[in-house]
């Protein structure tokens, strides 16, 4: 390169001190890299080691006075010693501790160990999986990775995928490619060139009471509004009644309505309860109706063999939501949507000159970013990959089978003992149950305000007394509509004596807390 001869007013830049500091590249920034690492790590590990219990029980206004003191862009910095000391003693000490057994409230896993050495290396890499040429090997082994997804739910070849950031990512892109998909069959419409047809007041999609609520959001999102989403009430056992969806769909028929998707849940949040998928994919088969199931939860299903006839007809489905954060054990953000016709995603192809140009899909290089509603996107495939090749499909299968099991264990205790009731029998490794003693049943009998139902009170109280412990990490949700306590089992190291501590932590909660709600009414 000719310099121009003239540089005399030109001031040449230096990389600023920061840059040896704080960045990779030469032996000074290896060696920060190892040391910052490794202060990381040994944080960690002594939070791990030194803390017991899920929680320490620190209140919001206690943290949010805490972090009022915290500068955050403070002028210049202090030693990274320093800082991650601040970190372990004011953040990591108030983290919910994910792998304590007593942790069993969320869909939300203790992260396996391999995966976690796959994390520092996406996010030491720092691979961008929107363009090949920010991500050679990453782009492959994802293209991989979804292939081996779409294998495990019996797709035919042709199927495709992408890795999200979870269900509501994968919810959205199913539901957006099927709303796409109608318009241009039925009326010969391009959503993504000219936007909603005439007839998009019409558009309906149909889905059980109990479907996650990122089926509403997503038609909101996708310009259709909530009430677009016809919810379809369950049977007993939480699952889409079938009765009624037909019913449903003859009168939207009937209103010239145009109900484009079904969205089958395969594990409701609450209840674990799986949809009669090949049922479904009669009935959208039969009007040519895009079937999406979400399988967040329940799509760990289909890795073990003794679990993965629950999951008969997902192979039907035109597109899967799959979470990998939740009964896969990967830390998060892990999910993937899968297609069943991979050709259809051509409605999404989007050519961009600077990322993907057309003269590269011509030549086969991978496209990952026409897959997806995000641009730069994480290498989260490399997380299940290690996991699987490290622990094995079978030896996954068996956490996912164990914690199933652990769910039928308890539940029975749970109808054993007189001041617990069972809402429902679990399905996959939820249990949701309330405290009900006869003392609390016959106080709820004399009261007549629904708004100060005392089973409802005392319930919400034993979980917010548990929370303010750290004792155990359990979760509320309704059931026909009074509040109700719920364990999600994931961690395969809970043991059923983990459990009966845990029901024995509610029990006496109860005791004391109806008191107090009785005497006050
Ligand atoms: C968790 C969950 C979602 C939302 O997924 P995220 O990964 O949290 O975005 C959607 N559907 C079901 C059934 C879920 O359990």
């Amino acid at each position: 390169m000719t310099r121009p001869t003239d540089t005399a007013d030109v001031d040449i830049p230096t990389p600023p001190p920061a840059a040896e500091r704080a960045f990779l590249g030469g032996a000074e920034g290896k060696a920060a890299y190892a040391d910052a690492i490794d202060r990381a790590r040994t944080h960690l590990v002594e939070s791990f080691a030194s803390i017991e219990g899920p929680y320490a029980g620190t209140d919001h206004e206690a943290l949010r006075d805490r972090f009022e003191e915290q500068p955050v862009m403070p002028e210049d910095g202090e030693s990274l010693a320093a800082v991650l000391e601040t970190v372990a003693d004011d953040v990591l000490a108030d983290s919910v501790r994910v792998h304590d057994p007593g942790c069993v409230a969320h869909l939300h896993c203790p992260p396996a160990i391999p995966a976690l050495a796959a994390e520092v290396l996406v996010s030491g890499t720092n691979q961008s999986l929107d363009s090949f040429d920010q991500a050679p090997a990453a782009s492959v082994l994802e293209e991989r990775v979804v292939d081996a997804c779409c294998a495990l739910f019996d797709y035919p070849t042709g199927a495709d995928g992408v890795f999200t950031g979870g269900g509501t990512e994968s919810n959205a892109l199913g539901l957006l490619l099927a709303r796409d998909w109608y318009c241009e069959t039925r009326f010969d419409r391009s959503v993504r060139a000219d936007g909603l047809p005439p007839e998009w007041t019409d558009l309906r999609l149909l889905c059980s009471a109990d479907a996650h609520f990122t089926a509403k959001q997503a038609a909101h999102h996708l310009g259709l509004g909530e009430n677009a989403v016809v919810t379809v009430p369950t049977d007993d056992d939480h699952r889409i009644d079938l009765e009624r969806l037909d019913a449903t769909l003859a009168e939207l028929e009937a209103d010239c309505r145009h109900p484009f998707a079904i969205v089958a849940t395969a594990g409701t949040t609450d209840f674990g309860s799986i949809d009669p998928l090949d049922a479904l994919a009669d009935r959208a088969s039969d009007r040519d109706l895009w079937l999406h199931v979400d399988a967040a939860y329940g799509g760990a299903c289909a890795i073990s063999g003794r679990l993965r006839p629950k999951l008969a007809g997902i192979d039907r489905a035109d597109s899967i939501a799959v979470d990998f954060h939740k009964l896969f054990y990967q830390p998060i953000s892990c999910g993937a949507f899968l297609l069943r016709d991979g050709d259809r995603y051509r409605l999404l192809e989007r050519n961009a000159a600077y990322l993907n140009p057309e003269r590269d899909d011509a030549a086969g290089v991978p496209n990952l970013v026409s897959k997806s509603i995000r641009t730069t996107r994480r290498f989260d495939a490399l997380k299940p990959f290690v996991t699987f090749n490290a622990v094995g499909r079978a030896g996954l299968a068996d956490c996912v089978e164990y914690v199933c099991d652990l769910a039928d264990a308890v539940a029975a205790e749970i109808r054993a003992e007189p001041s617990l009731e069972l809402c429902c029998d679990p399905e996959l490794s939820t249990v949701v149950f309330r405290y009900r003693s006869d003392r609390l049943q016959q106080a709820a009998e004399r009261s007549d305000s629904p708004t100060e139902d005392p089973i409802g009170r005392v319930n919400h109280a034993i979980r917010d007394a548990l929370l303010a412990d750290g004792e155990v990490l359990l979760a509320r949700t309704e059931v026909d509509d009074t509040p109700a306590l719920k364990f999600t089992l994931l961690n395969p190291r809970t043991t059923m004596s983990d459990l009966r501590d845990a029901l024995e932590a509610v029990l006496d909660r109860g005791h004391a807390l109806e008191r107090e709600v009785i005497d006050s009414a």
